[in-house]
């Protein structure tokens, strides 16, 4: 039987190697770095001496492939987050606060209802956002809307987040595309959700560990410096400790970030712009809230997630604050926290973590760049947030990308000749346990 090499042991890389260790295939995952998780992970962090999150991450519950992934390892009831659908704000100019509560139901009332809305927020401008749905692929998001007080105060702030991208640049198209399998499915597709206790315990860890007793091997701090290839196949991986050479019917399946996977496989165009995610994480123990988060509006901070012993912020669509000391953001966001969460307390101990290319830039130009699993090589695909999968780089596009990966290695004969596929991206994903 054949073997499949995934390099890049992240979300993506992982979901394959689940569903491909599912239906009983003999894997190897190389991952470069001393754990998996890639760019959703946790680790300790002596300053602080706690584990913390690189990052604040929020799925939805209308985040199929995530939960599919979660169930696979068990680990859907380590996700928190409120009961019901509920986004929190604070406009930190005035201190004005209110609730966004969708219906559950997919005939939006709530719209109706002032008090489960956006303050000053019309029909009309709920209307607006149908918009999205005729979007163009060269509009952007604040290009294609009006700036209404539903745009400042719901849209613009689920935009940035969403799209890591400014709204001037982020694509309405791809915007939508979230809003689609979210908001306009009903409050019941977009139920926040993050994990209670930190990315690797819901994601990573026990992923690793069913993978290993499933008998896959995982090779980390294994950094892939090369594929060789004789024009139509690659033939063997450059590993730390020497290639390893592929049989004839071996997969390859490259689940690294889109400028490692261009600098192996070359004549690859990728996405080749990116966008920072700037995350503070202050050591203090917040009262809990309903929600467990709050969004932030006209303020520095985007939104504070509270959580045991930690109260963290998130700066998304970054690239702006590349020339402000983590010193000086702390200091501007610390009053803004406490304003938010109302406390009265000094700056506690921080830590900040800026992921320089946390994802690519959601726009019209590089949403063309994104390609689709299959590569020139008969026996490489690519898989990862950044490649075609529809959405912007989220959690949900990563997992979506690797299930679909999976698929196109168990369509494939043993005797390696590829199955007939137009739209590789789009395969039907594995339901199988
Ligand atoms: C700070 C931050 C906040 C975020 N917030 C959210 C959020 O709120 N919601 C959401 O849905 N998404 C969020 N995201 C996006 C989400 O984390 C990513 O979309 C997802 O983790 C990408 O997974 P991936 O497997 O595609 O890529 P990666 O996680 O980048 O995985 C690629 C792996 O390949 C490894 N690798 C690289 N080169 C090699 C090599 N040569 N050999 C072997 N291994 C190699 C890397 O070390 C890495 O582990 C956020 C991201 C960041 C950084």
């Amino acid at each position: 039987m054949s073997h499949v090499h995934i390099i890049g042991a992240g979300l993506s890389g992982l979901a394959t190697a689940l569903d491909l260790a599912a239906a009983g295939r003999a894997v190897t995952l190389y991952e470069s770095g001393p754990t998996c998780g890639g760019r959703c992970r946790s680790y300790f962090d002596r300053e602080l001496n706690t584990r913390i999150d690189n990052g604040n991450h929020l799925l939805l519950s209308g985040n199929r492939d995530a939960m599919r992934y979660l169930t696979r390892i068990g680990t859907q009831d380590t996700l928190g987050g409120p009961a019901t659908p509920l986004f929190p704000f604070i406009d930190i100019p005035s201190g004005r606060r209110w609730s966004v509560r969708p219906n559950r139901g997919p005939i939006p009332w709530w719209v109706l209802i002032p008090s489960r809305g956006v303050p000053g927020a019309s029909l009309r401008d709920y209307a607006s956002l149908l918009r999205l749905r005729q979007a163009s692929p060269a509009d952007t998001v604040a290009g294609l809307l009006p700036h209404t007080p539903l745009y400042r105060n719901l849209i613009e702030p689920f935009a940035i987040a969403a799209l890591n991208t400014p709204p001037e640049h982020g694509s309405a198209r791809l915007l939508w595309a979230v809003m689609a399998e979210s908001l306009a499915r009903g409050g019941a597709y977009c139920i926040p959700r993050f994990p209670k206790l930190g990315l690797s315990e819901s994601f990573v860890d026990p992923a690793v560990a069913h993978l290993t007793a499933a008998g896959v091997t995982i090779r980390t701090s294994h950094r892939i410096a090369a594929l060789q290839t004789n024009g139509t196949h690659a033939t063997a991986l450059l590993a730390p400790d020497g290639p390893v050479t592929l049989g004839p019917t071996d997969q390859v399946i490259l689940a690294v970030p889109a400028p490692v996977a261009a600098m192996l496989l070359p004549g690859l165009a990728p996405p080749d712009a990116f966008e920072a995610i700037f995350n503070l994480h202050f050591k203090y123990e917040a009262a809990p809230t309903e929600a467990g988060f709050i969004g932030l509006i006209g303020s520095l901070a985007e939104w504070i997630f509270i959580k045991p012993g930690i109260v963290s912020v998130t700066i998304s669509a970054a690239n702006r604050l590349a020339d402000r000391t983590p010193e000086a953001l702390a200091s501007a966001i610390w009053p803004e926290i406490c304003l938010a969460l109302d406390i009265g307390a000094g700056m506690p101990p921080w830590r900040a973590i800026r992921e320089k290319r946390a994802t690519f830039a959601a726009t019209p130009a590089q949403q063309q760049r994104r390609i689709s699993a299959t590569t020139h090589l008969q026996n490489v695909a690519v898989s990862g947030d950044w490649t075609d999968t529809g959405l912007p780089a989220t959690i949900e596009g990563a997992i979506r990308s690797g299930f679909a990966a999976a698929q196109k290695v168990l369509a494939l004969s043993y005797q390696g000749a590829p199955v007939t596929n137009p739209n590789p991206m789009r395969m039907p994903v594995s339901t199988s346990s």
